[in-house]
């Protein structure tokens, strides 16, 4: 694995007191399970570049326990991929080697480490669902993002590309340290291979310790934060709040027209919210709008090329989801025949041309019962359905989505009864829409989706989605499961 940083900044060699290493010398710093070696391939005074090599030993990760669990093959734990990919042993290291220049601090040139400079970052190789997944995690920090996919096996064109990347990043002005932070958190955010990587609460602190500068208005925040700290929601949420705190102070006194006021299923104006740093809302942009540019968002970066969307009504999710290149099937399934009906008038079906229209299946079902056509997709979006359905029934559902049809990923979004309390014209314990047969609070849907979880062999993590009140949460909540 080889990260290196260039610049083209006068003199370029200003980029060795910055890094606190000397050009002229090659150094060597042991870390968990190998050495990194810093070394600079070119140093005149118009471009110099350092360079990271990272030198992983398979056998010592065996030996102390940091490999790949070995659940796949025999000989996993000794033949993968760790000793040639970018994962948290790079973040390990950058923050080894280069701990003083991404601190900020450059005894001899005090004057360094604000500078904004020409660099450019190359890592060879990093996984990655797919080029894009690259470009909208680097494009929002600004860099010009150059990738290059490789095959599986040169000699065996036929399989395709890899998920392994060169991963260039160009960036016109900006600080040494930011670009150190930016490596050093999304590389593990990355690397999904990365079991190894202990999370603990200090993982939080320097996440929220290396973020806090760019972290918060980072398009994928959310994203970003849950992969760096592996899904645990015990760290994720409390993460995310730090995080965004830091932003913006909450304030109560929002003009209600601000507000993302629900106007399909949640039609309760709420009389006041907490200033929102979490949903790039617009004012205009309802609650309902927001849950689902969310979801197609996730279905997105998740990499879903066949995708179900269950419960579908009149097709909103599924619009979005025709406009994103990479699916190439959506089945939308509703039990309701109008509804079906109003989706392909909403959505033009008849009017589609022929290769749109062979993207899309709409057709009626229920998932209250197992249904084999189900069976074979990567994500399922069920979004303000579970609570239309009775809770007795809630058994059989999860029977049908996680034991029989068992998609990669379920994206699962219900309102949060916690938030009802700010809609003014909803008394205690009334549902925000009639044909809801039950609201749960956040610690609620937070047991079930667990719950399932554990017992279909999924991840599952809980987002908020719109605005975050003080003590009552956001309005609406999003389940995301994994296998
Ligand atoms: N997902 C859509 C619609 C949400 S409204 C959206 O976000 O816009 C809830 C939908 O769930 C309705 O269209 C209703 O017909 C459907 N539904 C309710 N019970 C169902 C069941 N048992 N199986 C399939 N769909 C169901």
């Amino acid at each position: 694995m080889l990260l290196t940083i260039t610049t083209t900044h006068q003199p370029a060699t200003d980029l060795g007191y910055l890094l606190h290493k000397n050009p002229a010398r090659l150094q060597t710093i042991d870390i968990a399970a190998g050495q990194a070696h810093i070394f600079y391939p070119e140093a005149s005074s118009e471009r110099c570049t350092a360079a990271l090599l990272l030198d992983i030993d398979p056998i010592a990760l065996v030996r102390n326990h940091r490999g790949p669990a070995g659940e796949g093959f025999a000989l996993e734990q000794y033949v993968n991929d760790r000793p040639y990919v970018a994962s948290s042993f790079l973040s390990t290291a950058l923050s080894k080697a280069f701990n003083t220049a991404m601190n900020g601090t450059c005894k001899d040139r005090p004057d360094l480490p604000d500078a904004l400079l020409p660099l450019e970052a190359t890592v060879a190789v990093i996984p990655a669902a797919s080029a894009e997944q690259l470009q909208g995690l680097f494009a929002p920090l600004g860099y010009e993002v150059e990738t290059e996919a490789h095959l599986l096996d040169p000699t065996v064109p036929a399989w395709g590309n890899s998920r392994y990347f060169t991963l260039r990043l160009r960036h016109p002005a900006v600080r040494l340290r930011d670009l150190l932070s930016h490596l050093y958190v999304l590389i593990p955010v990355l690397d999904r291979g990365d079991k190894h990587y202990w999370i603990n609460e200090a993982e939080a602190e320097k996440l929220l310790h290396r973020g806090a500068t760019w972290l918060p208005q980072h398009p994928q925040r959310e994203f970003i934060t849950r992969r760096y700290l592996r899904n645990l929601a015990q760290y994720v949420n409390p993460t995310l709040e730090r995080l965004l705190e830091g932003e913006s102070a909450p304030t109560d006194d929002l003009p209600t027209e601000a507000l993302p006021a629900g106007e399909t299923t949640d039609t309760y104006t709420p009389t006041s919210v907490v200033n929102d740093a979490h949903t790039p809302a617009s004012p205009k942009q309802n609650l309902h709008d927001l849950r689902l540019d969310r979801v197609a968002e996730a279905i997105s970066q998740l990499g879903a090329q066949r995708v179900l969307d269950l419960g579908c009504g009149e097709g909103k999710l599924v619009r979005r989801l025709l406009k994103n290149p990479r699916i190439e099937h959506i089945l939308a399934l509703d039990v309701s025949w109008q509804e079906l009906q109003r989706a392909q008038e909403r959505l033009h079906v008849a009017e589609m041309p022929p290769r749109q229209r062979e993207r899309l299946t709409l057709t009626q079902g229920s998932l209250l019962y197992h249904d084999p056509r189900l069976v074979g997709y990567d994500a399922a979006a069920v979004v303000e359905v579970i609570e239309h359905l009775d809770e007795s029934r809630l058994a059989a559902f999860e029977q049908v989505v996680f034991a029989r049809a068992r998609p990669g990923a379920v994206l699962i979004t219900t309102p949060n009864a916690d938030y009802n309390q700010r809609y003014a014209q909803l008394s205690a314990g009334e549902f925000r829409h009639l044909d809801h047969r039950f609201e749960w609070t956040r610690a609620q849907f937070a047991e079930w989706a667990n719950g399932v979880a554990e017992r279909h062999g999924y991840r599952a993590w809980i987002e908020p989605l719109g605005p975050i009140g003080s003590e009552v949460g956001a309005p609406s909540q999003l389940a995301i499961f994994e296998q």
